[in-house]
C-alpha cells in the first residue's frame, strides 16, 4: 500500500498542472484582491510553477510542498504542534527528506489527527474529523464555497461582525474553498481577504479544484468518486489556486459533498492533509452541539443553512456576550482534541 501511495505521490508531483498567467476576462474587470497581512510574502508574485509534494522536516517544521514563483523557490511549511501553515523561501536550513515511517515516529497533533481521520474513513459520507473536544464551550464554523453562479452570502459575515466580533476579534472561522469558486468570484474573495487578519481569522480549507457534481449520479459514483477524476490534480491545483491569490492553504481538506471512500481518505492523508467532515450540516437538519464542526454554504446555494446559523447566533446572543459561547479556531480545536485524546 505504501509503495502504491509513493507511486501515486510521484505521479502527483509530475502530473500537477501549474497555474496560467493569463487573466480571465472576469479577473481583468476587477482589481486584484488586497493581500492580507497574515499571508503576504514579499517576492511572491506571478504564476506558480513546479508545484509538487515535498515531504520532509526543516527544524521543528514539516515541509509539505515546494514550488517556484517570482524567480525563487518556496516551501509550504507546517507547524505540526499548532497545525499552522506558512510559506517561506526555500533557503538557509535545508529540508531533510522523510518518509511517513520517519514522520510518524514523532508524535504531534498533526500525526494524531491524520491517524484519527484515517480511522474514520469507512462511511460514504462524513469521513475524517467530525466532532472536536475543545477546552472551551463553542463550535467551529466551516463555510463551504463550492462552485456557484451566485454571490457570496454576505449576511453571514455581517452578523458575525455585529454579534461575535465585539467579544472575539478576530472571529475565527474556516472557509472550504474550491478552486473554481476562487476563479469565478474575485470580488467576493477580495471582500474576505480584506477582513482576514483584522476582523476575521480565516483557516483556508482545500475543497478540491473543480468540485465535480452530477445530480444524476448516485453518491457512490459522484463528486470525487466520479470516473475520470484526477484526485492529485484536484487537491494540488486547488492549493495552487489559493497560493496564487495570496491565501495560505491550511493542513485541512474537505471532501466535496462530504463524499469519499477509504482509498480517497488514505490518499489525502498521504498528501499530509487532515480530512474534515461535519456533525452539524445545518441545512440537513443536524443540530449543533458543543464541539461541533458546523457546516453551512456561503456560496448562495443553500440559504437555509445560513438562516439556521444566524438563528443559532440569536439564541446564543447572551452566552456570546459573556464569552460562555465561542467560535473556535479549527486548528486550535483539533490540537486540543488530539492532546485530550492522547492523554
Ligand atoms: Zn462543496
Amino acid at each position: 500500500m505504501r509503495e502504491l501511495l509513493s507511486l501515486l505521490l510521484a505521479l502527483a508531483a509530475v502530473g500537477c498542472r501549474t497555474s496560467s498567467s493569463a487573466p480571465s476576462p472576469v479577473d481583468a474587470a476587477v482589481p486584484p484582491p488586497p493581500r492580507p497581512m497574515a499571508s503576504y510574502t514579499p517576492g511572491r508574485v506571478g504564476p506558480i510553477t513546479d508545484y509538487h509534494v515535498q515531504l520532509g522536516t526543516r527544524g521543528h517544521d514539516v515541509a509539505l510542498r515546494a514550488f517556484e514563483q517570482g524567480g525563487a523557490r518556496w516551501l509550504l511549511l507546517l507547524d505540526p504542534e499548532r497545525l499552522v501553515t506558512r510559506v517561506e523561501p526555500d533557503q538557509g536550513e535545508p529540508v531533510l527528506e522523510r518518509d511517513w515511517t520517519a514522520l510518524e515516529a514523532t508524535p504531534s497533533p498533526w500525526i494524531e489527527a491524520r491517524l484519527a481521520a484515517e480511522q474514520h474513513a469507512a462511511s460514504l459520507q462524513d469521513s475524517g474529523l467530525t466532532h472536536l473536544l475543545p477546552k472551551q464551550s463553542g463550535l467551529v464554523l466551516t463555510v463551504d464555497l463550492c462552485p456557484s453562479t451566485r454571490h457570496f452570502d454576505l449576511r453571514l459575515v455581517q452578523r458575525l461582525l455585529e454579534v461575535v466580533e465585539p467579544k472575539e476579534k478576530p472571529v475565527p472561522l474556516a472557509f472550504a474553498v474550491s478552486g473554481v469558486w476562487l476563479e469565478e468570484h474575485p470580488s467576493d474573495l477580495a471582500r474576505l481577504l480584506a477582513l482576514d487578519g483584522r476582523d476575521l481569522d480565516i483557516t483556508w480549507v482545500n475543497h478540491s479544484m473543480h468540485h465535480r457534481y452530477d445530480p444524476n449520479l448516485p453518491l457512490q459514483r459522484n463528486f470525487l468518486l466520479e470516473s475520470g477524476t484526477n484526485l492529485a490534480n484536484e487537491v494540488l491545483d486547488a492549493e495552487v489556486a489559493m497560493l496564487t491569490r495570496g491565501l495560505t492553504p491550511s493542513v485541512f481538506f474537505r471532501f466535496p459533498g462530504l463524499v469519499s471512500e477509504p482509498t480517497l481518505v488514505t490518499f489525502v492523508v498521504a498528501l499530509g492533509l487532515i480530512p474534515v467532515g461535519s456533525d452539524a450540516w445545518l441545512a440537513k437538519g443536524q443540530r449543533a452541539k458543543n464541539g461541533s464542526i458546523v457546516l453551512v454554504h456561503g456560496n448562495g446555494n443553500e440559504p437555509k443553512g445560513v438562516d439556521d446559523f444566524l438563528h443559532l447566533l440569536d439564541q446564543e446572543r447572551r452566552a456570546i456576550s459573556t464569552r460562555q459561547f465561542l467560535l473556535l479556531d479549527l486548528r486550535e480545536a483539533v490540537r486540543e482534541t488530539e492532546e485530550e485524546d492522547g492523554g
